[in-house]
């Protein structure tokens, strides 16, 4: 019996995940990430370390793009396997790659435009990294399975996905290897998410396996307690309503929208708030939120009780969801006391823009950051409250009260990664850590070796180990 395990993303870094374990020949690719760090992003465009046409399935954790990102070119270049995930992820990813086709189609279009005018050739090539045609083709090869069903890939290996509480549908993977008289058992734990997280359940705990991957993003971090979460979010719209402004939140359309619909309509039922108009301006996060609605067993029982009650997130009165343009636009006529969400979460793009431009100038809005801004991005640039902000070619004043809150992380925090790694009875053969920044991964290696004094791996990108 041969196994590697071989590391093709999110090796150091954090986005671009994809890992390679070959079983006697048979090939299985666990995620099939996006690269999103600017300096990493070539690699988006370079041919895949492994042949697509060679591998036979692709087991996916979860519908992130840095996760599921590069499954339209892996198809494109002959990938002709199956397709594994929950039925959630399915439905997401599915959204997600489109948007994703949709805008790296407008970024290609732009660029050439602007290439052609300033007489110049830029570092990559001036056409979509995949179209929407390459995402559709990826739709027939998704097969869907639930949580704990075992999957059979071969008489030698079963897979199993359990959940990871990180956003709807995520999945840790358990592939279990029949060796003859022994199984080995190698985990990977995905993006590990949150307890106590609203709307989905808790992180699967295991006792037991061979060979752990785990990430750690956040490795060198506790988050803010998220408990404050509902007294600054009251606070804000209180203070703003009372200044007769309009709330204006960017927000990423998966998970976090759902997550932020949640905490509002708990501050209505339980009368914090006023009962102000809130606007879902996002096609795309609309699209999501049908998902969670379509998909009520995967809720936790909190969750559940309140979809049967008269405290739903997703259908309270004052809540409207625009999906068309001209929708969108009449919100803009608005002046006073609503809350507007829409995307993109960092200002890269999208309708937010537009209700910057409407609403930045004006001191008695406020702007509020619910997510990590990365470097480079126009909300970066709007949280460090500049004079003014250069918003589709013009300039606006920053007039608005901008603020920020931090703790709806979809992560585990280096505390909560440590209580994953406490359900483990026996220390495994090796455990690997992957998906977050080098230093931070260095350093919650060193802490999980003096911890557990287990073996403990940092694995480079393209690293190739021998399981057996
Ligand atoms: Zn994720």
């Amino acid at each position: 019996m041969k196994i590697f395990l071989q590391f093709l993303g999110a090796t150091r870094n954090v986005t671009g995940s994809s890992y390679l374990l070959e079983v006697n020949g048979k090939k299985i690719l666990i995620d099939c990430g996006l690269y999103q760090e600017r300096e990493l992003r070539a690699r988006n465009w370079n041919p895949f370390p492994v042949d697509p046409k060679s591998v036979d399935f692709v087991l996916l954790t979860h519908a992130h793009l840095d996760h599921c990102g590069l499954l339209p070119k892996f198809c494109r270049e002959g990938f002709k396997g199956k397709i594994i995930c929950t039925p959630p992820t399915e439905q997401i990813a599915k959204i997600v790659l489109l948007d994703a086709a949709h805008i790296q189609e407008e970024d290609a279009h732009f660029k050439k435009k602007r290439h052609e005018r300033e007489g110049r050739k830029g570092p990559y090539p001036e056409i979509p990294l995949y179209t929407r045609e390459d995402v559709e083709k990826v739709f027939p090869l998704f097969e869907t399975i639930e949580y704990e069903e075992p999957f059979r890939i071969d008489n030698l290996i079963n897979i199993s996905l359990h959940d990871a509480g990180h956003i709807l549908g995520s999945a840790m993977i358990k592939i279990k290897i029949n060796s003859g008289d022994s199984e080995i058992v190698i985990l990977f734990s995905g993006d590990v998410g949150r307890w106590n997280k609203p709307i989905i359940r808790d992180p699967s705990m295991f006792e037991m396996a061979d060979y752990i991957i785990v990430e750690s993003t956040y490795g060198d971090r506790i988050h803010e307690d998220p408990s404050n979460i509902k007294n600054i979010l009251s606070e804000i719209i209180n203070s703003t309503d009372k200044k007769g402004g309009n709330v204006i939140i960017p927000s990423f359309a998966v998970e976090r929208t759902q997550e932020l619909l949640y905490y509002l309509s708990e501050l209505l039922y339980e009368d914090k708030i006023p009962h102000l108009l809130t606007f879902v301006d996002s096609p795309m996060a609309i699209s999501v939120t049908e998902v969670f609605k379509n998909n009520e067993k995967y809720f936790d029982e909190d969750m559940l009780r309140r979809t049967y009650s008269d405290n739903s997130p997703f259908y309270f009165s004052t809540l409207k969801l625009t999906k068309s343009s001209e929708e969108s636009k009449m919100i803009n006529h608005i002046r006073s006391s609503c809350i507007i969400i829409a995307g993109s979460g960092m200002c890269t793009g999208g309708r937010i823009k537009h209700h910057l431009v409407h609403n930045i100038s004006r001191p008695e809005c406020t702007i509020l950051f619910i997510g990590y801004q990365a470097r480079g991005t126009l909300g970066r640039e709007i949280l460090k409250k500049p004079k003014e902000v250069r918003i589709h070619g013009k300039m606006h004043q920053v007039k608005a009260n901008i603020t920020q809150i931090n703790g709806l992380s979809a992560h585990a925090d280096q505390s909560e990664l440590l209580k994953w790694l406490s359900g483990f009875k026996l220390p495994p053969k090796k455990l690997f850590i992957v998906h977050g920044e080098n230093d931070v991964s260095l350093k919650f290696a060193d802490i999980i070796h003096e911890r557990y004094s287990w073996n403990v791996s940092v694995p480079q990108y393209l690293d190739k180990f021998t399981l057996a």
